[in-house]
Formats: structure tokens, C-alpha cells, sequence
């Protein structure tokens, strides 16, 4: 194989890669794929049962990367060609699964199976094969913070020992089984438990990826747009959606839960360098976040409302967000986890790795984007049942 100019974090020369990339066309696929055709001499075989959010990538065939990817059909649960694709790679990227919370609890078997059972031949074949696997993950498999079960106003709540989450240290918290919300966790906590077993038992070349809620343009769909009306997609859309339509925001439970938001463009990096330095990545689970973009949900409504006014020209709502209950908003056996501050030790160590966006920038560039993407058709969706 031809081998490309660019060293690797050790001065290695940077070998070209076959990557099978599995949920190449969804959200962080998208993102990757335009950022190894377009910086790298890597080909990519993309796998999914969608294309629509890579196909300015596909066509025309006149782009410069023209050969470099190859989209492939294929649903991964029943296809026989899925072994023959991760024989012809060097690495297998997995990120196909169910992932937006509204399924968690609704759909708790789909949930289960997409993210443990129909990963499972994913992680055979590798490990048969000898071929290197990068698997998606989630910061979900953290669950709850030790500190949300003390008082709510316990001094050592303050204290990052009680909520820093450490991919070698922290414990897996999660509710009761009648809480079907964990399904989720608990089925990526169980593939993540399997690829590092076939690492220790039979030498398979693992990386673990923790995403802490990675944010930016063609993330989900926006309900009666480019996705079902009824649909909930994850906050980012949901907001977005609310402000396109001119409607308050809703916030669940009061919008007390915290997240850190980090910008798509900054995890990219991170998963290139994870890539492209094999030696450094291997073995390890890291956590991909911007523990410096801390907010409660309520903060995040707050400041989309304004970036959003901002990029849009148009004035914000007298009262922009509106209490709703858990259950009236995800139904019964939701809940939720409380705070996610990812611990970057790790991954600074391996990959000398930090995110850079701050949370103002990355709202005002993905509303600049979604206003332009959807406001027109968000206005034509609403005028439909009046002109009808
Ligand atoms: P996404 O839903 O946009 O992408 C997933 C893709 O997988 C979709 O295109 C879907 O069609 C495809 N897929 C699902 N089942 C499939 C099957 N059976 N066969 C073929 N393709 C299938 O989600 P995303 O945000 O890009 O997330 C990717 C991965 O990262 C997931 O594993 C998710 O659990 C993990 N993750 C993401 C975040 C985040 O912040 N975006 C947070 C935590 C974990
Ligand atoms: N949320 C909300 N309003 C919405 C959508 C989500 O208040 O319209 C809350 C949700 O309850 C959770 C947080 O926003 O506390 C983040 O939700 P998301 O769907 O992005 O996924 P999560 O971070 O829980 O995996």
C-alpha cells in the first residue's frame, strides 16, 4: 500500500487506510467521512441504510476523492456482505445504532438490540479477522454521578471526586430496570464489556469512543422537515425545531439536568488522531467531550433563544421556554442523567488532544446553518394545513 507523506504523533509515516465504516451516513459519519476525503488519502467502504447526509460526498463523480468512498446499503442486522467489507479493510469504525433517548424508553428492545445484539458480529468478524476496531460508545455508560444521590445541597456535590466522570475510575450508575431509559447504557455498557474482553482474551485491536454530547450541522432531523412529525429527536434538533417554528422551547423537568456540549469539528479531531496513531489509540477507551462547555438545559435554551435571534434577524419569544413534565414529553420509564463532565486526562495523555470551541461559537455556527438549512421549509411546513 502506498504510504502518504503525513507522520503520525511519534514522526511514523501515516500508512493508507481501507476503512469500513459502519453508520458512515448518520450525523458523526457525515462529519468523518468529508474530513477523511478531504485531508487524507485514506478510502472509505460506508456502510448504512442511508445516504441522504452524505451524498454531496457520493456525487457527482467529478469531486476530487471520486473512488476514495464507496456507499454500501446494507443493514447490518441480516447482511451477509458485512464480513466481506471488514475483510477488505484495515479498520472498522462502528457507529450504527439506535441513539436518541425518546427510543430508550419507548422502544427498549430495538434500543437493546441495535446497540448490543447487531454489534455483536461487528466485533466477531474484527477479532477474527485480526482487523483493528474504533466502536462508538456513549458518556451515557456513566449513568448518574455519585454526587446526585447526596442532599441537594452537600458541600462535597461541589467536589469533581463526586462527578468527574474517568473512563478508568468512575463507577456505571444506572436507575432501576423499570427505568427502560437505561436500556441504552446498559446495552453499550455490555459491548463495551465484550470488545474489551476479545482485547484481553484474544488480542483484538480495540479503541472505545465516550462522545459527550457532540453537536453540530445535519445532527438528527427536524420533525415534519426531513423527519417524522411525531418524531423526537435529540435537544439540539428539538430546540432548533421550536425556534424555527417560532414556539417556546420545552424545557423537561424544569431543564436542571447539565450537559457539556462540544463541537462536532473539535471530535472529529479527536477521532482522526485516533485513526491515524494506532499504537497510541489501541487498548483504550476515551472520553471525547469540552468539559468547559458546562450548562443546564435550561442555560442551553437560554442562549440558543439568543444566538438564534441573532443569526436569524427575528426577535425572541416574550417568555421563550415552557416547563413540561418527563413523562408527558418521553412517556413512562424515563430518566435522566444529571451531569456529564468528562475527565480529559486520558486522552491528553495518548493523543494530546483538546477541544477548542466554546459553546457560544458552536451554537452561533450550527443555527447559522440550521436557520439556512430549514427556515424556509419550516415556513411552508406550517402554511400546508391552511392552504389545504
Ligand atoms: P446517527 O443516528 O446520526 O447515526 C447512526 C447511523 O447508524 C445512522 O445513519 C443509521 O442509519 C445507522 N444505522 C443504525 N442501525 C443500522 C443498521 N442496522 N445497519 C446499518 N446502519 C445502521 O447518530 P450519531 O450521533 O452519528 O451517533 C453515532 C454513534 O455515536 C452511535 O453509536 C451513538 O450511540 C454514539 N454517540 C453519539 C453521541 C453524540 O453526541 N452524537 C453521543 C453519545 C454516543
Ligand atoms: N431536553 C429538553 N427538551 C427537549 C429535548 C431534550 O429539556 O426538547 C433535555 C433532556 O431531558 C435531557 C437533555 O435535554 O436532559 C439532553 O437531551 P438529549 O436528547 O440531547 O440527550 P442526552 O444528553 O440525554 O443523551
Amino acid at each position: 500500500m502506498a504510504s502518504s507523506t503525513k507522520v503520525d504523533l511519534d514522526g511514523n509515516p501515516i500508512k493508507t487506510m481501507t476503512i469500513c465504516m459502519i453508520g458512515a451516513g448518520g450525523f458523526i459519519g457525515s462529519h468523518l467521512c468529508e474530513t477523511l476525503l478531504s485531508t487524507t488519502s485514506h478510502s472509505i467502504l460506508a456502510v448504512d441504510v442511508y445516504n441522504d447526509k452524505i451524498k454531496h460526498l457520493l456525487e457527482p463523480e467529478s469531486l476530487p476523492w471520486n473512488g476514495r468512498i464507496q456507499f454500501h446499503r446494507i443493514n447490518i442486522k441480516h447482511d451477509s456482505r458485512l464480513e466481506g467489507l471488514i475483510k477488505m479493510a484495515d479498520l472498522t469504525i462502528n457507529l450504527a445504532a439506535i441513539c436518541t433517548p425518546a427510543d430508550y424508553n419507548t422502544r427498549p428492545l430495538d434500543t437493546i438490540y441495535s446497540n448490543f445484539i447487531d454489534a455483536l458480529p461487528v466485533v466477531k468478524y474484527c477479532s477474527e479477522n485480526s482487523k483493528r476496531l474504533i466502536h462508538f460508545s456513549t458518556c451515557e455508560i456513566y449513568g448518574k454521578t455519585i454526587g446526585s444521590f447526596l442532599p441537594k445541597d452537600h458541600p462535597l456535590r461541589q467536589d469533581p471526586e463526586f462527578f468527574m466522570l474517568k473512563e478508568d475510575v468512575s463507577p456505571c450508575i444506572f436507575g432501576p430496570i423499570e427505568k427502560q431509559r437505561w436500556s441504552y447504557a446498559c446495552a453499550k455498557q455490555l459491548i463495551e464489556r465484550l470488545i474489551f474482553a476479545e482485547g484481553a482474551e484474544n488480542g483484538l485491536d480495540f479503541t472505545i469512543v465516550r462522545p459527550f454530547n457532540w453537536i453540530g450541522p445535519r445532527m438528527d432531523f427536524i420533525p415534519g422537515v426531513d423527519g417524522p412529525s411525531e418524531g423526537v429527536p435529540r435537544v439540539l434538533a428539538c430546540f432548533s425545531n421550536n425556534l424555527l417554528r417560532g414556539d417556546p422551547l420545552k424545557l423537561v423537568d424544569g431543564g436542571e439536568s447539565q450537559r457539556t456540549f462540544i463541537y462536532i469539528k473539535d471530535a472529529i479531531e479527536a477521532v482522526m488522531l485516533m485513526i491515524e496513531n494506532p499504537a497510541r489509540a489501541n487498548g483504550q477507551i476515551f472520553n471525547v467531550g469540552n468539559p468547559n462547555n458546562e450548562v443546564t438545559v435550561k442555560q442551553l435554551a437560554e442562549m440558543m433563544t439568543e444566538v438564534y435571534s441573532k443569526v436569524s434577524g427575528e426577535p425572541s419569544l416574550e417568555s421563550p421556554t415552557v416547563d413540561v413534565s418527563s413523562k408527558e414529553f418521553y412517556g413512562e420509564g424515563y430518566d435522566d442523567s444529571d451531569k456529564r463532565i468528562p475527565d480529559m486526562t486520558i486522552i491528553n495523555k495518548q493523543l494530546g488532544w483538546n477541544p477548542k470551541t466554546s459553546l457560544w461559537d458552536l451554537l452561533e455556527s450550527t443555527l447559522t446553518y440550521q436557520h439556512r438549512t430549514y427556515a424556509e421549509a419550516v415556513k411552508q411546513a406550517i402554511a400546508k394545513p391552511t392552504s389545504s
